[in-house]
């Protein structure tokens, strides 16, 4: 046969091939439209959901200014914050939460739980104050008779918004908005007393699929900062009491032995890596200089970018304490107070909070507010910054310098992929730790803040429910992240230092 003769049928076919092709073109188009619109309904779904979550948010504001400024009153040191956490948990109880207290051996750790199944959204609380730091609500420095402790971290915002944004995301749950398990945990002794590196050693974080939690600050921004990680300990020394001018020679002094491994540290500043932190007090110098101190403590902290870096200069320094005892005639012991992990960030769940914390936006002033912050900011060694940066939002992005503080958050985000962000609850460059951010922390200007961090973090929340695949490459950075290293506690096996405000 020639091709001549087979030419109508091949005309025949092309045909039909054209017809095949227009038909399968066409369903096609028809099901990419379908699917465009499901996905343009799903995500008008979820803007809506995000709308009622704020508006919620907004309606609660009240109730929850008025806890967290009972928390700033109440300003409870680490693992003492009795009443601060009992507020929490009737706030979480009241809502239907059902509430395990006392958990990993801390009386103010719980953990509060609503609904079933995956996905695990967990959410930090924290609550405790610093000694030292009583201040008014007021713009100048102003302490208060009979108190020491002072929310100069914020962290009484800190729990507040975290229960609050709980609370909202539990209201979706119930009205089955979003299927999964809403956790927040009642996190005590943030400051120095490691208490959720106890929470993780004890398994409370196993199953979990994110964690979320903020931290009050002088800005609006995601962290993609690492924290740095920390070592503590407090070195004793035991001497010998005399008469410390008819008898001198019978005595060893405990505040020697103490002085010579400052002297040691302070020397040894030189010879370590750049970015190390050092710093001490003496927490006990004896009582009176006509005794020769038989006792002395002196409570140090040893902090580094790379944990491994601070645990090495962590361990010169103990050398240097037995120095000391040495050289004194003394007898040293030490206790490990705190120990934290560097922070291991997630881009992918910060890229999210980013998002969200943009729909939220920053912290706008009252013109009597401005007046306050000029107050505060006129108390600052140096220029602050102008006030209205506290309504914009920070861009995401990397910061090469690692430097900062340090958080028991880090634990557990070697564990859980987490992601965090600060919001403006203290007038522009405010530090933390200061009297400035305690009076500033006792008014609206930090309680607007708190709300920007709930609002941010139930959002984000919310979109961790409806997108596995977004917790999916979340893990995936997360198991990349943590590579080959098996977590281990800096602390060590010891039990939490419930007295370590003592
Ligand atoms: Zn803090």
């Amino acid at each position: 046969m020639d091709a001549e003769q087979n030419k109508p049928k091949f005309d025949a076919m092309k045909k039909i091939l054209a017809i095949c092709l227009l038909f399968a073109l066409n369903s096609y188009g028809q099901k990419k439209n379908a699917a465009t619109n499901n996905n343009h309904a799903a995500s008008q779904q979820l803007n809506a959901l995000k709308e009622k979550t704020l508006s919620m948010l907004d309606a609660s504001y009240a109730a929850d200014k008025k806890t967290a400024l009972q928390i700033w009153d109440y300003a409870e040191l680490g693992y003492k914050e009795t009443k601060s956490a009992a507020l929490h948990i009737q706030n979480l109880k009241e809502a239907g939460f059902s509430v395990e207290t006392g958990v990993a051996g801390i009386p103010t750790a719980f953990v509060a739980t609503y609904g079933s199944g995956s996905p695990v959204i967990g959410i930090l609380a924290e609550y405790d104050a610093l000694p030292g730091l009583a201040q008014e609500a007021v713009p100048e420095k102003k302490s208060i008779d009979g108190k020491t402790g002072g929310h100069g971290c914020g962290h009484h915002l800190f729990g507040t918004a975290s229960v609050s944004a709980g609370i909202a995301i539990k209201k979706l749950i119930e009205e089955k908005k979003v299927t999964g398990t809403i956790k927040v945990y009642g996190c005590p002794a943030e400051e120095g007393g490691s208490g959720k590196v106890y929470m993780v050693r004890e398994g409370f974080f196993k199953n979990v699929d994110a964690v979320i939690h903020w931290h009050p600050a002088n800005q609006n921004r995601v962290i993609m900062t690492s924290f740095i990680a920390n070592k503590s300990a407090k070195f004793r020394f035991n001497g010998i009491a005399s008469h410390a001018a008819m008898s001198p020679e019978n005595g060893r002094s405990a505040l020697d032995a103490v002085e010579a491994l400052n002297h040691m540290a302070n020397m040894m500043r030189e010879h370590i890596p750049q970015e190390t932190r050092i710093h001490y007090v003496i927490t006990n110098g004896g009582k009176a200089p006509n005794v020769v101190p038989d006792f002395a403590e002196v409570y140090y902290y040893v902090r580094h970018p790379k944990r491994e870096v601070a645990v090495d200069v962590f361990d010169r320094i103990t050398k240097a304490a037995e120095g000391a005892a040495l050289g004194t005639g003394t007898k040293m012991s030490y206790e490990i107070v705190g120990g934290t992990h560097d922070l291991l960030i997630n881009k992918t769940l910060a890229e999210l909070m980013q998002e969200n914390l943009a729909k939220t936006g920053g912290v706008s002033y009252t013109e009597e507010e401005k007046a306050f912050g000029k107050k505060i900011q006129a108390s600052f060694i140096g220029n602050a910054p102008p006030i209205e940066d506290a309504s914009t939002i920070k861009p995401l992005q990397i910061e090469a310098d690692a430097g900062g503080g340090s958080s028991d958050v880090s634990d557990v985000s070697y564990v859980v992929p987490t992601v965090g962000l600060e919001t403006a609850t203290w007038i522009p460059g405010t530090s933390a730790h200061s009297w400035q951010a305690v009076a500033c922390g006792g008014t609206e200007i930090g309680t607007k803040g708190m709300l920007v961090a709930a609002k941010t973090m139930a959002l984000t929340a919310i979109d961790l429910f409806n997108k596995p695949a977004v917790i999916q490459k979340a893990k995936e950075e997360f198991v990349k992240g943590v590579g080959s290293y098996q977590y281990k506690p800096l602390l060590g096996d010891r039990k939490p230092a419930l007295n370590y405000r003592d």
